[in-house]
């Protein structure tokens, strides 16, 4: 049986990211294996985030980052506006390109053994795990993994849990060429509510790449699924309403589901095996966020195995506030208790745009968070804060 140091089960974002930063971090001189079901040859994703104009993301990926933007424009029937991000940048990866550096870094490597198969199990051990792929079995004395399955005891984040919230982030986007100038490049479109609701959250964004082409999203948070042929029509509505862009070719299409739970992810699943990724927990329940959030996790990751030889971290108690955050806001968006385009246009027309992305992507302080809190509309949010309080500790009692 083949024996490695480090293997990454699902050799995606995470499992790819996670294996970049040993490299980084002077790790990766030790056999090392990528198993994913397929190769990574198709523009899947497109990855944004923001982040300040040196923070991680362009730390780790400065030469493919394919856009930057300073201004973002924020759209609701009640309250629009062009939002200055300073300090913050909006920016955008392109999956192709992240899979190119990563196959290039990776090549430099001859530890660093790449299979694919269809990963059927993790076993773990004392002292190490065993992954099964296609009737072949590998060892590692830690396995990291990054497949959203039952697989190393994970519930599969589709399947709701008794008790806490479950909504799913699900989009379509075309990137469409236009043969006139139609878009403005200094500024992307973060979240335009003018589009009809259907009594869910539902908005369309817009990344520009250039005068004629750009990126335009339908995204819904709900419980369910919509037929796709929906999706399609709400984006060619949007272009032709709002954008007023009847005349242009869908150049590439993307489709993407991500889960919104405030249910609890199991990062240590086993003695030798740690989920990462989505798996591990990584996506944002209240926005679905999820690709700076690998980075920090590969971050604490690395870190640990520095120090100690393990990759057990412990994210720190003051953090812990930010979930009662997101469950508070999904239980609103869930429960409907008021319209998402208010939610969101209270928390922009009530405090500068920073403090809203520092608060939503948990780098706030107390002061700023009780700016944003006291910025929003009480009875919804008070009903909500009792409803996730009395929901906890109903789960404690029954425990
Ligand atoms: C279209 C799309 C756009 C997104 N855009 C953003 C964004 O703008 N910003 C943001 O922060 N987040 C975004 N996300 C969310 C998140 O960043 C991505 O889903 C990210 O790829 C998650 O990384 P991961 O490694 O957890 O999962 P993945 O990247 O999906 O990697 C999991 C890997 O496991 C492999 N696999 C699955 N099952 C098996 C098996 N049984 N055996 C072997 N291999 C298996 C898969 O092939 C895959 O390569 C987006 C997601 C999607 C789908």
């Amino acid at each position: 049986m083949e024996q490695y140091a480090y293997i990454m089960a699902g050799a995606g974002a995470a499992g790819l990211s996670l294996t970049y930063h040993l490299i980084r971090a002077g790790l990766a001189d030790r056999p090392i294996l990528l198993i994913d079901q397929s190769p990574k040859v198709a523009n899947d994703r497109t990855w944004c985030f923001w982040e300040a104009r040196n923070g991680l993301g362009d730390a780790l990926y400065a030469p493919i980052l394919f856009r930057r933007w300073q201004r973002v424009h924020f759209y609701s029937p009640y309250f629009s506006q062009t939002l200055d991000l300073s300090p913050y940048e909006y920016k955008m990866i392109q999956g192709a390109d992240f899979y190119r550096l990563m196959d290039q870094t990776l090549s430099q490597w001859p530890n660093i053994v790449r299979r694919y198969g269809r990963v059927e199990r993790i076993e773990d051990r004392p002292n190490e795990a065993v992954v099964h792929v296609d009737g072949a079995a590998y060892r590692g004395a830690w396995v990291f993994n990054s497949i959203p399955t039952p697989i190393a005891g994970l519930g599969s984040p589709e399947t709701p849990q008794e008790g806490y919230h479950r909504l799913l982030q699900h989009f379509a986007g075309w990137v469409v060429a236009t043969p006139h100038p139609k878009f403005d490049p200094s500024a992307a479109t973060l979240m335009d509510f003018r589009i009809d609701q259907h009594g869910e959250c539902r908005f369309c964004y817009v990344l520009p790449f250039d005068h004629r082409r750009a990126l335009v999203e339908f995204t819904v948070f709900s419980p369910r699924l919509l037929p796709r042929d929906v999706y399609d029509h709400e984006i060619k509505k949007y272009l032709s309403d709002f954008l007023h862009i009847v005349e242009y070719q869908i150049e590439h299409v993307e489709f993407g589901v991500i889960p919104m739970t405030d249910a609890p992810f199991e990062t240590f699943p086993g003695r030798r095996i740690v989920n990462i990724g989505t798996a591990g927990g990584c996506a944002k329940p209240s926005t679905g966020y999820t690709f700076l959030r690998i980075q920090h996790q590969a971050q604490q990751i690395t870190n640990a195995l520095k120090r100690t030889g393990r990759p057990h971290y412990r994210a720190s108690p003051f953090q812990r506030r930010f979930g009662l955050y997101d469950s508070v806001l999904l239980n609103i968006l869930e429960k409907r208790r008021y319209p998402a385009p208010r939610v969101f246009g209270d928390l922009f027309a009530r405090n500068p745009a920073p403090r809203v992305l520092s608060f939503l992507d948990e780098t706030s302080n107390i002061l700023d968070e009780l700016g944003v809190l006291l910025s929003t509309h009480y009875p919804p949010f008070i009903a909500a804060t009792f409803d996730v309080t009395l929901g906890r500790l109903w789960q404690q009692v029954r425990r």
